[in-house]
């Protein structure tokens, strides 16, 4: 039997590495490449695909809802092995969570965003996702993170996926929107798709919509100005992806520059990683800027500090005081 030691020595590298075995027991990786579960880890994943594999998405589904959320978030994150599961609703540093009940069509049509960043990450991996109906995590979200949550201006809708207007992705919707709204939790969507401002845009489980425009106009600008002044619950964020959208976006008038889309695998495309000083020297004071109000330098669990983006001390909150202040 293998028996734990205590570390002896007194710097944080000799303790970092008994936490990180401890968290991570079995460091040894699999013929593919992933970690090594454990036996919890295993027993989850092994129960998940043979219901998959012998009765289908639904009673997997029943089974996700049946275990915990740690449980599910353990098997979000570890059945790897030849496709990703995962509930709509997902952690992420920034946001905290978001939901995400569909792929982004784009992506799935084989045209995505040039600057998207879930084609150069782990994002890749074939997805199968959960049902909202059958998880409902709002329903058990904690009053603590529902507070979290709406200090940063509410729950995102699309991170990782965007609005494909299939029937049974508005009913997810539906009932995360009405879930949002029986637990008093705001909720903001950020998408590319105009179908989904015609068809969710009245919900009042729906508090903000961001339309994301960029230079390559995926939604045309003369479009999404209509639609900012038709619909009181949108605005316009834009995409820089280098300073000559500086120029575009003030054209367009009254939008939310987001920087973050310059990722550094993405340089040679003419596309730029903005610093946090660069961001402030090139925005002016009555701009609303993702990001830059948000970031912060956070210490993380093994005490390295690291920057984070975070929407919590965000001045915006996706705009939502820039729409009062601006709106046509
Ligand atoms: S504008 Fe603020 S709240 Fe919205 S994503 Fe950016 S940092 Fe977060």
């Amino acid at each position: 039997m293998k028996t734990k030691t205590r570390p002896t020595g007194t710097k944080p590298a000799a303790w970092q590495s008994a936490i990180r075995g401890r968290i991570n027991p079995g460091t040894e990786r699999d013929e593919q490449g992933f970690r090594k579960l454990n036996p919890t880890e295993e027993y989850l994943k092994n129960t998940f695909l043979n219901i998959l594999q012998n009765s289908g998405t639904a009673a997997a589904s029943d089974f996700a809802e049946s275990i915990s959320l740690k449980e599910r978030l353990i098997l979000q994150n570890r059945t790897r092995l030849t496709r990703v599961i995962r509930s709509s609703v997902t952690r992420n540093p920034k946001t905290l969570y978001s939901f995400d009940p569909s792929p982004c069509p784009r992506k799935t049509a084989g045209n995505p965003c040039p600057y998207c960043y879930t084609i150069t990450s782990s994002f890749k991996m074939p997805t199968i996702i959960l049902p909202y109906e059958t998880t409902r995590e709002i329903q058990r979200l904690s009053w603590r993170m529902i507070e979290k949550l709406n200090s940063t201006g509410g729950i995102r809708i699309f991170s990782r996926g965007d609005y494909d207007g299939k029937p049974e992705t508005d009913r997810q919707i539906e009932t995360f929107l009405q879930d949002c709204q029986e637990r008093g939790l705001q909720a903001k969507a950020i998408t590319k798709n105009l179908s989904f401002v015609d068809r969710h845009h009245d919900n009042p489980g729906l508090t903000m919509i961001n339309l994301s425009l960029d230079r390559f106009e995926t939604v045309p600008f003369s479009t999404a100005r209509e639609y900012r002044k038709k619909y009181n619950k949108v605005i316009l964020r834009f995409v820089i992806l280098n300073d000559s959208d500086l120029e575009i976006a003030r054209r367009i008038g009254n939008c939310l520059l987001t920087f973050g889309h310059g990722n550094s695998s993405y340089t040679r495309k003419g596309f730029h990683t903005y610093t946090k000083e660069e961001k402030i020297r090139l925005t002016q004071p009555e701009e609303s800027t993702c990001c830059v109000t948000g970031t912060e330098k956070k210490r993380n669990f093994f005490n390295q500090m690291i920057t984070c983006m975070t929407c919590e001390n965000c001045r915006f909150k996706c705009g939502i005081g820039g729409k009062e202040n601006s709106h046509e």
